[in-house]
């Protein structure tokens, strides 16, 4: 509250509320160095990254490639821009979008991939990038998990035509609400700058906009945050070492690549069957503990997706996943409680 306070000061000081103030540059010019990119947008959040993605890499209509298994943002921002979303399954021992399903849902109208690291492990973005090559598809990566992950020697985040992230308040790393575009291409962010502040410049109009620029608040919690992200990993990545070893291997985790290099942005841990998370769950409850199904449902079920689709491997992973609490300040006991309990 000490560090936030010294900001808010500075804006009371500066008067400037939002529109690119000077705790938003300072804020964007931190993240661009940190991640080693250069075209970064800072925005509201994680959804409308997504949407504005698209919209700036002309994606108006058609269909996009996407996994079934990821948070509905990932799903809806699709639908809201008037695209169709086709799910490709999972790869059931990492659980990102399966690479060697995508050809064959590639049709005459496909227009792009839009993948997810989900839990901040890494697509096969090798193969991603060539199929995209062959069939000249954009890419779209859904980094909402990716935050601190590296994966090759670069931030995860640099891959693909544009790269989304979610600065939302249970993320990794925060902004109380926001979210970002790494772009590729120059002139794409330069678009997306336009796009992200109602499509002009003072009287000027050159394309159609949203509002979905970020304040100075929202920076200033941003430049808070940031000093501590080394800490944060750390200490998350020492609560899923301790997980690990109590839990010893009795339960399914996804596989980490062996080039990537870990955000422990979340610890999911599979279950048997439904049966035992729900029951599991239960016992937790009572307890005063809530770990998440996430991600539940698996989103080709969702009630108002036209196409059904299957998606066998999503959705028996979906009916059976759970992230543990994990967090800064989670205690070593309580951590003993709860292995005690989803081990019985
Ligand atoms: C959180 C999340 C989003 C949405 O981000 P918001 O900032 O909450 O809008 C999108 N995709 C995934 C995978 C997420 O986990």
């Amino acid at each position: 509250m000490e560090e936030y306070e010294k900001y808010i000061s500075e804006i009371w000081q500066t008067g400037q509320l939002t529109n690119n103030g000077p705790l938003l540059r300072e804020f964007e010019a931190k993240i661009r160095e940190f991640l080693r990119v250069e075209n970064f947008q800072y925005v509201t959040n994680g959804t409308i990254a997504l949407q504005i993605a698209l919209k700036a890499l002309d994606i108006t209509e058609g269909e996009i490639i996407t996994t079934p298994f990821s948070y509905v943002a990932t799903t809806s921002s699709i639908l809201w821009e008037r695209c169709t979303p086709v799910f490709v399954d999972i790869e059931p021992d990492n659980f990102t979008i399966d690479v060697d399903k995508i050809e064959q849902a590639i049709t005459q109208k496909t227009k792009a991939t839009m993948a997810v690291h989900v839990f901040g492990y890494a697509c096969n973005v090798k193969k991603i990038e060539e199929i995209a090559q062959r069939h000249h598809l954009k890419v779209i990566y859904d980094g909402a998990h990716a935050f601190g992950s590296n994966y090759q020697g670069k931030s995860l985040l640099s891959y693909g035509d544009i790269t989304t992230c979610s600065f939302h308040a249970t993320k990794l790393f925060h902004t109380v609400e926001g979210g970002c575009c790494i772009v590729k291409d120059k002139e794409i962010n330069s678009k997306l700058d336009l796009i992200k502040r109602f499509g002009h410049n003072s009287d000027e109009h050159f394309c159609l906009g949203i509002n979905a620029k970020q304040s100075e608040f929202h920076a200033a919690m941003g430049l808070c945050n940031f000093p501590h992200l080394n800490e944060i990993i750390t200490e998350r990545k020492q609560i899923s070492l301790m997980y690990d070893e109590l839990l010893e291997n009795k339960f399914q985790r996804p596989k980490k690549h062996e080039d990537l290099e870990y955000n422990y942005a979340y610890y999911p841990i599979l279950f048997r069957n439904e049966e035992h998370l729900l029951k599991t769950f239960e016992a937790l409850n009572a307890e005063d503990i809530y770990p998440r199904r996430y991600f539940y449902p698996s989103l080709n079920t969702l009630p108002y997706i036209k196409n059904k689709q299957n998606c066998p491997v999503s959705q028996n992973i979906s009916s059976r996943i759970a992230c543990l609490p994990l967090y800064v300040g989670l205690e070593n006991e309580n951590i003993e409680k709860i292995v005690n309990i989803v081990r019985c």
